[in-house]
């Protein structure tokens, strides 16, 4: 049996219909936007606004303009980070974050920024009194609060609204990480308090690689300098970046073979539905899980309550080297990921730095009987 858990990573297979639009983008329509009066141009143009106000419905979002396609999250949080701050300022960040933050705030650390990690408990879980531990961290200088909506780690979500509420009573930019949630939670940017969210087109929203972007309000937009400059096919007269959005920070020849994909899966999303989506990723992690509960030499980092976590298993085998159960799985024709995530910070909260954890991550595709098979082989493991 070959069975696919590494999710969290990138999502895997895709819905047919995602195939069929990348396809159809190279067959039948091949050519840029923003750069040809020809019909085919105005066609792929139409599908590139439909992206941009399909992910406005998904992210309670009301202005598509303000959807900005980049080549992921990582790329988006680069720009809203380096865009936005400024030397002298200092922000706030979770302890789970993954080096998609916490490398450009290396960076920006250099040219006189600085940042407070809010702390977490060993289950990943922010503190009760999450309120009171923040305004301990707050300075005079402090701008924003970044935070991922889930650990990619061990699936422990974050509570955004009540975060997003903190922000608004404080003045504070409240950037989220969407990588692990969307496509999978719910997520209301206006109801939330989100000022900027940074989104992967590959993992929960089932589309192509190499696309993501960010939803940003218009004030921070207004604040932001592109990081990348260049030909926007508007505004040509101007040797500057135009202050149109998204044009603004969209400079170069966009990844429409991506979009087309990432367009299709959208509409597959929300013919779906996101709670279904979630359920029964929840039915399959819950399936693994119970038949793993109670084991001996095997500890599930994060919390068990399945409403308080996505549908990622990070297993820690004491005892044993957890890249040699990696290994075995991957005999056994499972594929995880193993190791340390790209969030060190994150695992030193859950107790399992340096050693990292074994991670499952599962979604829509996998079957009942994937999970049963699997747990089959981790419980032979133990034993062995
Ligand atoms: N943030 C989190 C929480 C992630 O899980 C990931 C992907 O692994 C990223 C950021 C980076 O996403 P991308 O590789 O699409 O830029």
């Amino acid at each position: 049996m070959r069975v696919y858990l590494d999710q969290a990573a990138t999502s895997w297979p895709k819905p047919p219909e995602v195939l069929q639009a990348v396809e159809r983008f190279f067959t039948q329509v091949g050519c840029n936007v923003n750069r040809g009066g020809y019909a085919a141009a105005y066609t792929a143009a139409e599908v590139v606004l439909e992206t941009r106000e399909r992910l406005c419905r998904l992210f309670g979002f009301d202005k598509p303009a303000q959807v900005i396609f980049t080549a992921g999250v990582t790329a988006s949080l680069n720009q809203l980070l380096k865009g936005l701050l400024r030397p002298g300022d200092h922000l706030l960040v979770s302890a789970l974050e993954h080096n998609a933050v916490m490398r450009p705030l290396a960076q920006l650390v250099e040219q006189g920024v600085s940042f407070d990690r809010l702390p977490a408990g060993p289950d990943g879980r922010l503190p009760e009194d999450l309120e009171g531990a923040l305004e301990l961290l707050l300075r005079p200088n402090t701008r924003m609060l970044v935070v991922t909506h889930a650990s990619n780690v061990c699936g422990v979500l974050l509570p955004l609204a009540r975060l997003g509420a903190f922000c608004r009573a404080h003045g504070l930019w409240f950037v989220v990480d969407a990588a692990q949630t969307g496509g999978v939670e719910s997520i209301h940017m206006g109801a939330m308090g989100i000022d900027a969210l940074a989104f992967a087109g590959h993992k929960g929203l089932l589309g192509p690689q190499g696309l993501g972007g960010f939803l940003v309000r218009r004030e921070l937009a207004e604040r932001m300098e592109p990081l990348v400059a260049g030909g926007t096919g508007s505004f040509s007269h101007l040797e500057r970046m135009p202050n149109q959005l998204p044009d603004r920070f969209e400079a170069g020849t966009l990844n429409l073979p991506g979009i087309f994909g990432l367009h299709a899966a959208l509409g597959w999303l929300e013919r779906t539905g996101i709670d279904a989506v979630r359920q029964r990723e929840q039915q399959l992690l819950e399936r693994l899980l119970s038949q793993l509960d109670g084991l001996p030499d095997l500890r599930l980092l994060g919390p068990r309550d399945p409403a308080q976590r996505t549908a990622v298993a990070a297993l820690d085998f004491p005892g044993r080297d957890n890249g040699e159960v990696a290994f075995q799985l991957d005999q056994a024709g499972i594929m995880v990921r193993c190791g340390l995530h790209c969030a060190p910070n994150a695992h030193r909260v859950l107790g399992s730095y340096p050693q990292g954890a074994v991670r499952l991550s599962a979604g829509w595709y996998n079957t009942p009987q994937e999970m049963d098979y699997t747990a089959q082989v981790i419980k032979r493991l133990i034993a062995g």
